[in-house]
């Protein structure tokens, strides 16, 4: 993911290459050449239109620095204000000061959640944690049975719906797993949450209802970063529904073009702070805006 925009960010910068000073008309047409390149890469909108302008700005006020040609200098401003979009620093998970830390995930069916759940708690174990998973999702009829397969890959145990713990509703299988967990010194729980295809207000309600039940440290929202555009509208909406804390991005080994998904953070506000990019339990990574604006721009 990330090649578009990567070739077509090159190519923008090409044409500065080995000029000794930047007229107006350079940084203008490089500007053209950056909107260009974030268009066509999918990124939103209102972030192409900020970050044009943040450029442009400082490539116009930048001090003719000894250590940089202008091109380099136009790469140096280009790769801030892509970290800046990302999130800025490394997000890293807060952990609850008392009792177990509860993190809940949320998105859409397909996002990747339940696959995200095992990737985290394995994440967590290397971290030495004692993660639990909680199958809240009981709306898909495989989701309970995948979450135990995913957990035992990840060799962590699932809390999931029993006779006599709330089976059918997804609040009291929540509610009853924080007991679960505070019973067996589980440091860190992670709800997975039913999703559905598209926003729904019934499926908001009742990821808020979760949220209500178990008071998270943090909310996840989980996105599948092939589905372009939709990505921002949904984060949008899962903002207003359920709000959360930071964005999980999905399926970073698919060959879409990525930059709605690298919209995100800088639209709603809350930065990435994982990233995932396989199907295997270990392709999961925290996520560092400045290391992908690098690797954007290497
Ligand atoms: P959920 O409905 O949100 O719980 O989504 P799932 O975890 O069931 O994932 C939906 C599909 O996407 C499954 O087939 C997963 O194997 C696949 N998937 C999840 N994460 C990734 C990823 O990072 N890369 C790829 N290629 N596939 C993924």
């Amino acid at each position: 993911m990330f090649a578009t925009l990567s070739d077509r960010l090159a190519d923008a910068f090409k044409n500065l290459r080995g000029k000794g000073r930047l007229s107006e008309a350079d940084i203008d047409a490089t500007a053209r050449e950056i909107r260009i390149a974030l268009l066509e890469a999918d990124v939103a909108l209102p972030v192409v239109k900020d970050f044009v302008a943040a450029v442009k700005e400082r490539a116009r006020g930048e001090e003719v620095s000894g250590a940089l040609n202008p091109a380099q200098q136009i790469v140096k401003i280009v790769n801030e204000e892509l970290v800046n979009i990302l999130g800025g620093e490394t997000r890293r998970l807060r952990y609850a000061k008392s009792g177990p830390t509860v993190i809940m995930l949320a998105g859409l069916q397909g996002a990747g959640k339940t696959t995200l759940a095992a990737k985290l708690a394995h994440w967590l174990k290397e971290q030495g944690k004692t993660p639990m998973l909680v199958a809240a999702d009981l709306q898909r009829p495989n989701a309970v049975t995948q979450l135990q397969v995913n957990g035992e890959r990840a060799g962590v145990p699932v809390f999931a719906p029993q006779p006599g713990n709330g089976v059918g509703d997804p609040v009291e299988v929540a509610r009853q797993s924080i007991e679960e967990a505070k019973r067996k010194l589980h440091d860190v729980v992670i709800v997975d949450t039913a999703g559905r295809l598209g926003v729904d207000a019934e499926m908001m309600a009742r990821a808020a209802s979760i949220r209500d039940a178990v008071q998270p440290d943090e909310i996840l929202f989980v996105v599948d970063a092939m589905i372009g555009q939709d990505a921002v509208t949904t984060a949008q909406a899962f903002l207003d529904g359920v709000g959360y804390d930071g964005v999980v991005l999905t399926k970073l080994d698919g060959d879409a073009r990525g930059g709605a998904a690298l919209s995100i953070a800088s639209i709603t506000g809350k930065p990435v702070m994982f990233a995932s990019a396989g199907e295997k339990v270990t392709d999961f990574d925290v996520f560092h805006p400045d290391r992908m604006a690098s690797r954007i721009l290497d």
